[in-house]
């Protein structure tokens, strides 16, 4: 049976830039279609893992200009500024959006973006403290009821062809990942937001699902994109990314860095000179990995029990709640072991490299009607705020170009039909996991670099026989129908990646696309973007496209003007044709539990959820409490006020608050409830949230026996600027709050007397707050006297608090690396004084990667 669908605007995958795409054409009027092979609640990257922005260009932190210069120089000069130039621009207007939908970010403590740095220029990460309820706040938008008429989200549906017809995309093929049921839309415009392509190689651990990426994610929208005859661009760019050894989760540096934590080889000395996350930094990194000083770790073992609590506290939820596990499995502790970590399978991500579907600024691709959005196009380090704004982009154009009504060409739909089912034919087949592993192993083997064009042409000769085992494939479910269609994906990717890599005769990119057979960079003949297309005849054929002229002049990238050039074709397999469909057995749970998740896509009131908060059975109550933070009902900030009274939800209903804050309504009457909560800290950090706490409240708050209560009494001190009360919280016995004192107060006095205190990070803290208080001359005093410190951490505030560069430079000798690379950054304010650029010189040939960088940007 075939279910036909049409809509004004297809949104194909619900994860970030789907769901932007969707509710912008939604918002702009138009009937849209968003279709998701798992549930759009949890799927995809933003699923999990979003610790924070990764490139947010916020006002008076970082400006657009320095962005586009920062991603040009990452990607060696081979960009369209235009594209990047979008995400810098628009960003932020992003960032305040998601914040209306309910999102949060991080702030100081006067309500300002607490935008962190951790490349060597540039601030861009602006950390997400609840990074993990990004999807649920997206998915909650979708169902509020002035868009849920205009936007019917399909779960569980995979296209597998998007159809052309005279030139202009006018829908999609696939079908229902769960019934079988064949599936056919017609669409005015098709916007294409299905991910990375995360399955190509094959990780370190050899589990097929175990991948950097969401694992959904096996490079759907390339192969569609390819086989609806939109151009690629930048396929021999691949992704590869720092790993945990054996653990497939990003290593965190943008984590830990802000925290102190970095990267070191075997013998404790940090080595990467890059400035910037790219393929240049992979290669610095596998190159350590490989020499005699390998491996290499993120340093922790270094850092305060606050620090390293912290860290777990984002690593182990926000980040990934098996990471936990996998260390203690190991009897890890980041106290006392720093991280192993390892590089990534190869895989392809215009979010994390450039490998893409080639668009121009509004996400159109090369075909009408069909947009690209997110990680599948290429506009490089595009991240998931790049996801965001092109999904808005791409939402936008196609609800005011779109062309519905078309009608779908029968052999496409056919085509896609028997793409599908011909596994369904052949159930005694060759089983999935066994083609896909052999699959992937011939990428690891073959195209992941080091590249040469022997093993390149080794894996098209593999991937062109493979066509034929994939075809072969058995599936006894419609579960197992997707799994089989998506190896056919993996294949076009595994195809594409290796014919561009063989195009491309010269090395770029740093490890991304090292030809160590063409060990040079040729920017003579290579200072464009390689694109690929599927062209009439089914064969892959090949373009160059010249740079196009850049919006910001970038140091040391010369612009090459160029032409197109047309490089030739390769010859592919094309698939056959035929119908068939399976069934999958639903089963279905019962209870009460159920019954009350079950009310979540029906917007419940609150009157119809109380029942369920004060029911007997504590598992129901919990769930009620989840069901009330997602539908946020009027008046759920009450009810979870109040649901914070009872033990048994107490954790679930603050953990609801604290994600709900930014769209918590602020009132009076919200004010004295949360003043009479027992929940005493979160009641504290959401009414410095909102605005509503008092200096009285926060010095009552400093009277509690908890330090959570106090550390947030402190935050909404220095937020209200009561020093004298902050002079009182000074001399509290725990140190952590004698170091958020030290953070926020702008009393000289008191910081003298912290930088006397008997703790050494509350003495660093002390001093580091110089700089904030316009470098007092009684802190400089203070600082030469402690010059000598035993304690290192002591020493970086001492540099940071010295208002005298000549006793800066002599620290410049300090024993420890971070000692140094304080006093480097310390002295960049006297960078035209001729003693230190002569000390500056010296630092240059610092045995530590980080010293050596910022004496260099220091000298210009
Ligand atoms: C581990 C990890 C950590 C990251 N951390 C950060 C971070 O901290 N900060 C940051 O800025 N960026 C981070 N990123 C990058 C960021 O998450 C991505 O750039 C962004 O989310 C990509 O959005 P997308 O819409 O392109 O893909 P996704 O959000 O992955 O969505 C793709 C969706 O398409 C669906 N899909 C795929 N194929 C089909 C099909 N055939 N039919 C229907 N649906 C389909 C998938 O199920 C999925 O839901 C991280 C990425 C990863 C993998």
């Amino acid at each position: 049976m075939t279910v036909e669908l049409s809509c004004d605007v297809l949104v194909i995958g619900g994860g970030t830039a789907g769901s932007m795409a969707a509710i912008t054409a939604a918002e702009a009027g138009r009937d849209v279609l968003l279709l998701e092979k798992a549930h759009v609640r949890h799927s995809g990257a933003l699923a999990m893992g979003m610790d924070g922005v990764n490139n947010a260009v916020i006002p008076g932190k970082a400006r657009p200009e320095d962005y586009v210069a920062e991603i040009t120089r990452a990607n060696d000069g081979i960009v369209n500024q235009r594209t990047i130039m979008q995400t810098a621009t628009r960003g932020f207007e992003m960032v305040q959006r998601l914040e209306r939908y309910g999102v949060k970010f991080e702030k100081d403590s006067f309500g300002d973006y607490h935008v962190r740095q951790v490349h060597r220029s540039g601030s861009y990460v602006l950390p997400m403290p609840e990074g993990k309820d990004v999807k649920k706040v997206l998915y909650r938008v979708m169902r509020e009821r002035r868009l849920r008429e205009r936007l019917r989200i399909e779960n569980r549906v995979m296209p597998v062809r998007v159809l052309v017809s005279e030139g202009r995309a006018v829908g999609a093929a696939g079908f229902n990942t769960r019934t079988g049921e064949f599936v056919t839309v017609s669409a005015g415009a098709v916007i294409l937001a299905t991910g990375a392509s995360g399955r190509l190689g094959l990780p370190a651990s050899g589990y097929l699902y175990g991948t950097y990426e969401n694992p959904t994610n096996a490079g759907d929208g390339y192969s569609m994109a390819y086989h609806a005859g939109a151009e690629l661009s930048g396929i021999e760019c691949f992704q590869i990314n720092p790993l945990i050894k054996d653990y497939n989760g990003p290593a965190c540096a943008y984590v830990g860095n802000p925290f102190g934590a970095y990267q070191v080889n075997a013998l404790g000395e940090r080595f990467v000179d890059c400035d910037y996350w790219s393929g240049q930094m992979m290669a610095e990194v596998a190159a350590e990995i490989a020499s005699a000083r390998g491996p290499i770790y993120l340093k922790t073992t270094h850092l305060p029990e606050e620090s390293i609590s912290a860290l777990e506290g984002i690593l182990h939820s926000t980040e990934r709640p098996s990471r936990g596990t996998f260390h203690s499995g190991r009897g890890h502790d980041y106290r006392t072991h720093d991280i192993e970590m390892h590089i990534s399978e190869i895989g392809l991500c215009g979010g994390h490299s450039a490998s893409g579907v080639w668009v121009d600024e509004n996400g159109c691709t090369t075909v009408p009607g069909l947009y690209a959005a997110g990680d599948l196009a290429c506009v490089p380090h595009n991240y998931m705020i790049g996801a965001f704004v092109f999904g808005d982009l791409a939402g936008a154009h196609a609800a005011e170009n779109f062309v519905a009504g078309q009608p779908l060409p029968a052999e496409q739909v056919a085509e896609a039909a028997e793409l599908i089912f011909r596994h369904s034919r052949n159930p005694d087949g060759p089983p999935q996991p066994q083609v896909e592993y052999k699959l992937r192993r011939f990428v690891n083997d073959y195209v992941a670099p080091p590249k040469t064009a022997t093993k390149l042409s080794l894996a098209l000769e593999a991937f062109d026989r493979m066509s034929a085992e994939i075809a072969e494939m058995g599936a006894r479910s419609p579960h197992e129908l997707m799994r089989c269609v998506e190896v056919s994906f993996i294949r076009d990717c595994a195809e594409m990646a290796a014919a561009s890599s063989l195009m491309r005769d010269e090395s770029r990119w740093g490890l991304y696309h090292s030809r160590v057979d063409l060990p040079e960079r040729d920017d003579t003949r290579w200072f464009h973007h390689l694109n690929l297309r599927k062209n009439a005849a089914g064969e892959m054929e090949f373009i160059k496209r010249p740079v196009a002229e850049y919006l910001v002049p970038v140091d040391g990238i010369a612009h090459r003007a160029g032409s197109v050039e047309f490089l030739g074709v390769r010859s592919v397999s094309a698939a056959s044709v035929s119908a068939s469909s399976a069934a999958e057995e639903v089963v279905v749970e019962s209870g009460r539990v159920l019954e009350v998740l079950s009310l979540v896509d029906s917007q419940p009131t609150l009157a119809v959820l109380e029942p369920y908060l004060v029911d007997p059975d504590v598992t129901v109550r919990r769930a009620a409490v989840s069901v009330l933070t997602e539908a946020v009902p009027a008046g759920f900030e009450f009810a979870l006020v109040r649901a914070m009274a009872d033990e048994g939800v107490r954790d679930a209903a603050a953990a609801g608050l604290r994600e709900l804050v930014e769209v918590v309504p602020a009132s009076d009457a919200l004010r004295e409830a949360l003043e009479r909560s027992p929940a005493r800290a979160v009641a504290l950090e959401v009414l410095w949230a909102l605005k509503l706490g008092t200096a009285e409240l926060y010095a009552a708050g400093l009277e509690s026996a908890d330090i959570e209560v106090r550390l947030a009494a402190v935050r909404g001190l220095v937020a209200l600027r009561e020093d004298a009360l902050l002079a009182v919280a000074a001399a509290d016995p725990a140190r952590e709050l004698r170091v958020q004192v030290a953070k926020g107060i702008t009393d000289v006095g008191v910081l003298v007397a912290l930088s006397g205190d008997s703790d050494v990070l509350v003495r660093a803290a002390a001093l580091e707050a110089a700089g904030r208080v316009g470098w007092p001359p009684a802190l400089h005093e203070r600082a030469a006297g402690l010059i000598d410190d035993p304690a290192w951490e002591v020493r970086v505030g001492v540099a940071r608090a010295l208002d005298d560069p000549q006793l800066v430079a002599g620290l410049l000798d300090d024993p420890n690396l971070d000692v140094r690379k304080a006093a480097v950054r310390a002295l960049e304010r006297w960078r035209t004084d001729p003693g230190v650029v002569l000390a500056l010189k010296r630092a240059l040939d610092d045995t530590d990667a980080d010293v050596r960088a910022y004496a260099r940007m220091a000298l210009g």
